[in-house]
């Protein structure tokens, strides 16, 4: 495998840009908007600045890095030599089909389509194409270039070669893939959303402040950071979104999103990229404040 092709330059398309391009993989990262593109690349620079200013790497891997990474708007014509497709594009169903049926049609045969979806099913994105047996699910934790784990999903028709190829592959970036099937959630997000969900709904029936439950999960649990402030950083939207899949993907009322949950995305408080969320956010300020609806 050589060339890469990355659809999607936001948030996770980049890290994702980054870590095959610091391995020597030829990336091309797609996105629809230019603005996008450019925010990907000076945020690639300035991560690979930050990897060279902690003496990780020195200034001509950053240098080398970048020279593997080109940027287009257009789709089919990147995907037309690629080994592999990685789509990051937003988390939406109807979308993904799309981007899946033009990689299918613009991809040489043989060639791997992987998604980094949250929660889509890989069956119902590999239906749309003519290779399911080679659309697997690709699941890259955030931030890319810093988290070790990649979720390897397999599409109930994912081959055993193509699940393999992305399993060595992924080890090939320096990370820890680990296979699961492909059901609701898979694995990180059935086990993670329902614990953020029952913090929000701890918060909604009154047992403790945010402060009180996070406190409790970082000090008590161990855990790098408190739940409620976790789904901050992932997007409250994004949460909302997932235990919506699970909700619906196993009619189980256990997965049930909490109403202030529901009430807080669709007040637009998303957590860290709208600025507020059970904290509020101000650039260049790691303090944790308290959101005004909660600080009371
Ligand atoms: P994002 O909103 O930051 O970026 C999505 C990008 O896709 C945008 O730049 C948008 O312009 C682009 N896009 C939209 N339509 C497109 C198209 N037709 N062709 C090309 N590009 C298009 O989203 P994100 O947080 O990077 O999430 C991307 C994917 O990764 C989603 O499937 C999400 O579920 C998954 N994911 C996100 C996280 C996370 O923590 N953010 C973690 C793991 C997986």
């Amino acid at each position: 495998m050589k060339n890469i092709v990355v659809v999607g330059a936001g948030t996770m398309g980049n890290g994702i840009a980054h870590v095959f391009a610091m391995k020597g993989f030829q990336v091309k990262l797609v996105d629809i908007s230019a603005a996008a593109l450019e925010r990907a690349l000076a945020t690639i620079a300035k991560n690979l600045d930050r990897m060279v200013k902690k003496e990780k790497i020195a200034e001509a891997e950053k240098t080398a890095t970048l020279a593997n990474i080109t940027t287009s708007q257009d789709l089919t014509a990147a995907a037309k030599d690629a080994d592999l497709v990685v789509e990051a594009a937003t988390e939406n169903v109807d979308l993904k089909l799309k981007i899946f049926k033009q990689m299918d049609e613009a991809a040489p045969e043989g060639a791997i389509l992987a998604t980094n979806t949250s929660s889509i099913s890989i069956t119902q994105i590999a239906a749309v194409t003519s290779r399911p047996e080679l659309v697997i699910g690709m699941h890259f934790m955030n931030p890319v270039p810093v988290m070790k784990l990649i979720e390897v999903i397999r599409g109930y028709a994912t081959s055993d070669t193509t699940t393999a190829t992305i399993m060595e592959l992924s080890k090939t970036l320096g990370k820890v893939p680990v296979e699961v099937n492909d059901y609701p959630g898979f694995v990180a997000n059935r086990i993670l959303m329902p614990m953020i969900n029952e913090a929000i709904y701890t918060l909604y029936e009154g047992v403790a402040g945010v402060m009180e439950i996070d406190t409790v999960m970082k000090l008590g649990m161990a855990h790098p950071m408190g739940p409620l402030q976790l789904a901050d950083f992932i997007g409250l939207d994004v949460c909302l979104s997932i235990l919506r899949v699970l909700h619906d993907g196993f009619g189980n009322p256990k997965y049930a999103p909490c109403p202030l949950l529901v009430n807080m995305v669709t007040a637009g408080k998303k957590g860290r990229k709208s600025g507020e969320g059970f904290y509020t956010y101000t650039k260049g300020s790691k303090e944790l404040v308290l959101a005004p609806q909660f600080a009371k």
